[in-house]
């Protein structure tokens, strides 16, 4: 027998899968909204203006390809963490923050997995909501950790399961990990209100719980930035010191580029900077050092006021035109004489819908209709266009009926 005779064969990956089948199909009508990646009205993938503009300035440059220091660029780095926490921020202007560059939002939360792993000496366990993102259960059970869940979804309203969510944060144990998202969830598009936020970091704090706050999607749930931080600021007033990972793949459509950030909020400056040296020493021993190009983009944007203002103008193009195919999606669905209420998809807001679609609907829709999308029933919106949005609404009708 070979070294790796006992490796067993892994199952593929859900929306990897999803993406393979759409492929193959030859039907013309045939839809992707599977992957979570924004569309234009084309369907077709889209660069921003600002990040067009913000590259050729970049590229002007005629910089060199050095290696980026371990925590990245400070330019990059410093302003990502003031997008999210504002400029009025009290634990910013204390520099109560460790903040690095990372590969993206993963990155950000397998160094902060990673962290804690090493350094948590509370409850090893990490709360998640059911349903998650999918890879948040591998990102930290690789790392060390443990996964529980917290209750998150109603599938009979398609809306947030408050005080199931409450209650299962208040039987926690105290010093456990709660993984929280912070705008946008994935894959559901339930979000809790503001006062429901408040209630949360309340119970969190009450329950001595460290919160770990991911914020993948900051300006492209409502379309504006500061509106998306509502719940992270809540956090930080409300005196929590807490974990949080930023990613600039959905907000600056960068993607591929692998550019986020990852932070711990310390109790002080002191603290951060024991803290720092230790998130630098995991970071070298998991990949060195950042990749450049997309942080030098985000940081041309972030540092430059005309970019700035574009950028800003770029997302709330991306939002609304993502909230504007909910709105027609019911409507068609309405006009069509659905006799089932549709309000949650236009009540769900980000990326992505949670049709409340059965496996044998979502099944039938990939065979019969060539429309793909994962088996939970979650379309990505951003897959729908005005092109695009009679054919799924129709098809939609035919096997819910
Ligand atoms: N968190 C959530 C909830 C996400 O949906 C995603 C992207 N699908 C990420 C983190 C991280 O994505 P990326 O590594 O591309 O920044």
């Amino acid at each position: 027998s070979s070294w790796f005779s006992e490796v067993k064969m892994g199952p593929p990956d859900a929306i990897l899968g999803v993406t393979e089948a759409f492929k193959r199909d030859q039907n013309p009508k045939k839809m992707n909204v599977g992957v979570g990646a924004y569309r234009d009205d084309n369907t077709k993938p889209f660069v921003l203006p600002s990040v067009r503009e913000a590259e050729k300035r970049v590229l002007g440059r005629g910089l060199d390809k050095e290696y980026a220091p371990i925590i990245g660029f400070p330019e990059f780095y410093n302003k990502a963490i003031e997008l999210a926490l504002g400029k009025d921020s009290k634990r910013l202007q204390a520099k109560h923050n460790v903040t690095t560059q990372t590969i993206s939002g993963t990155g950000a939360l397998r160094v902060g997995a990673a962290f804690l792993s090493r350094f948590w000496t509370g409850c090893r366990d990490v709360y998640m909501p059911n349903p998650t993102w999918g890879n948040h259960v591998p990102i930290f059970e690789h790392s060390g950790l443990s996964v529980k869940r917290y209750r998150y979804y109603n599938p009979a309203s398609c809306d947030l399961d408050f005080s199931g969510m409450i209650e299962d944060l208040k039987k926690a144990p105290e010093g456990a990990i709660v993984l929280l998202h912070a705008c946008a969830h994935n894959p559901t598009g339930v979000d809790p209100t503001v006062e429901q936020w408040r209630e949360i970091s309340k119970v969190v704090k009450d329950r001595k719980l460290y919160p770990f706050i991911d914020f993948a999607y900051q300006g492209f749930a409502s379309g504006d930035v500061d509106r998306d931080a509502q719940a992270v600021r809540i956090f930080e007033a409300d005196g929590h010191d807490f974990c949080l990972a930023q990613s600039f793949a959905k907000n600056m459509g960068l993607y591929g580029e692998r550019a986020g950030a990852f932070t711990v909020v310390c109790t002080d400056e002191e603290e951060a900077a024991r803290v720092m040296s230790q998130v630098k020493i995991i970071i070298r021993g998991l990949y060195s050092s950042p990749p450049i190009h997309g942080a030098r983009i985000a940081a041309e944007i972030l540092n430059s006021d005309d970019l700035r203002k574009q950028w800003l103008v770029d997302v709330k193009q991306m939002a609304d035109r993502i909230i504007d195919a909910r709105c027609t999606l019911r409507e068609n669905l309405k006009k069509l004489g659905s006799s089932r209420s549709w309000e949650h998809i236009v009540n769900q807001i980000g990326m992505f819908c949670f049709t409340g679609l059965k496996p044998e609907q979502v099944t039938k829709l990939a065979k019969e209709y060539s429309i793909y999308m994962t088996q939970d029933g979650r379309i990505s919106m951003a897959g729908v266009s005005s092109k695009n949005v009679d054919y799924l609404a129709e098809s939609i009708h035919k096997v819910t009926k």
